[in-house]
């Protein structure tokens, strides 16, 4: 009954939930195998514990401390709850374990290319055939098929994240951020001897990222994870009669840290309940992640205009002991409650929060 295009996170998850209330479900997987190639650095907060409970076989390493650095300054933020590090390829079999043992069916190897409604009934056209069925979604990544055979994307926008896992010596209990490399680079430890070291941002990001790996020093390249993140749009429609997009297929992610796995995994169950008690899905989301996902891509916009003496001026306002304690609070998967604790604790903030309105 329904056909779901991508078993990553989303279209498991989302299956998962489907198959244990009875539906008939099938997903469509390209590759041969799930959570390959690992396209991702697996950061995730405590909020994914309000959606799934985590197995511990999946959690590479857990983080309490954030080190922000622009040219020679940093500041270091401890973040309350901490961090997961999660091993992606692991994390996207659970999910599709879970799927399967819900009563879900993978079909590896299936391509969709592009898909039509004839007779209310979807009609996929994959490279084993066509499929029918009478619900399809979309969760079938950044470039998205599904949506782009109901012109679903409209023009989406996508930064560039170059990632390698890499060798070398790291603090394994912090985070770090470089600021003033493309919108940031990172470096994000699974132990002391291994990370996940990036650069998110437009265009050519190569010697910029170059750049960065001296600043860093790694001994050696262990694999190239680098991949494309859409960045949402609230005027892009997330269904089309009963057509659904779900995770980075409906660009949901955050346009702040590009984080995308919790959205995507609620975005699951939010549709798992329109498939199953009706309703609009669309304002559904946009009801319950809309005001964070516009929020967190006006902080980008924002930090978009500013020099470098912007980034001085944050850093001293993040330095200070009552914005520090403020961060330990809260969640960054939900910024709408910061962001007004924040200003109250500090006004000064609102010099960037006027750029957010351009
Ligand atoms: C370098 C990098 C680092 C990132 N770091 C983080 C992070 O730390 N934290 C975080 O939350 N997010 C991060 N993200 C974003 C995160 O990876 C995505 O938001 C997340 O993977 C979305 O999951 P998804 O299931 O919606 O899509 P995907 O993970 O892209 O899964 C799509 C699935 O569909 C399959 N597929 C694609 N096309 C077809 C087709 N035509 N037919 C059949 N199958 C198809 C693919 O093989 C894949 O299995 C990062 C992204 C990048 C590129």
């Amino acid at each position: 009954m329904v056909l779901i295009a991508g078993a990553g996170p989303s279209g498991s998850y989302l299956a998962y939930l489907l198959a244990k209330e009875g539906f008939n479900v099938r997903v469509l997987e390209e590759h041969f195998t799930i959570g390959k190639p690992v396209q991702c650095t697996g950061v995730v907060t405590e909020a994914i514990n309000d959606v799934l409970k985590l197995d511990s076989s999946i959690i590479v390493n857990k983080i309490k401390k954030v080190k922000v650095y622009f040219n020679r300054d940093s500041v270091e933020v401890d973040i309350g709850k901490g961090d997961y590090i999660l091993d992606r390829c692991k994390f996207d079999r659970y999910l599709g374990e879970m799927a399967e043992s819900a009563g879900a069916e993978i079909l590896f190897k299936h391509r969709l290319n592009s898909a039509t409604i004839e007779n209310e009934k979807v009609k996929c056209n994959t490279n084993k055939g066509v499929i029918e069925d009478e619900i399809l979604v979309g969760a079938d990544g950044p470039y998205s098929r599904v949506g782009n055979s109901f012109n679903m994307l409209n023009g989406r926008k996508y930064k560039t994240a170059i990632q390698y896992r890499v060798k070398g010596n790291f603090e394994d209990e912090v985070y770090k951020i470089y600021l003033g490399y493309g919108e940031f680079g990172w470096v994000v430890p699974e132990n002391k001897n291994s990370a996940r070291v990036g650069i998110v941002g437009e265009g050519n990001l190569n010697l910029i990222f170059k750049k960065l790996l001296k600043v860093i020093k790694i001994n050696k390249i262990l694999e190239n994870q680098t991949g494309m993140i859409p960045l949402f749009n609230f005027n892009t429609p997330l269904s089309y009669k009963n057509v659904y997009l779900i995770g980075d297929a409906a660009g949901l992610v955050k346009g702040s840290t590009h984080g995308g796995i919790v959205y995507g995994l609620n975005a699951g169950k939010i549709l798992a309940k329109v498939i199953k008690e009706g309703g609009n899905y669309d304002k559904e989301v946009k009801k319950k992640i809309g005001k964070e996902l516009w929020i967190s891509l006006k902080i980008r916009q924002m930090m978009s205009y500013f020099k470098d003496g912007d980034y001085e001026y944050l850093m001293r306002l993040f330095k200070q002991e009552k914005v520090l304690e403020l961060m330990q609070k809260y969640n960054r998967d939900f910024p709408s409650k910061f962001l007004v604790k924040l200003l109250l604790t500090e006004p000064r903030f609102l010099k960037f929060l006027k750029l957010m309105a351009i």
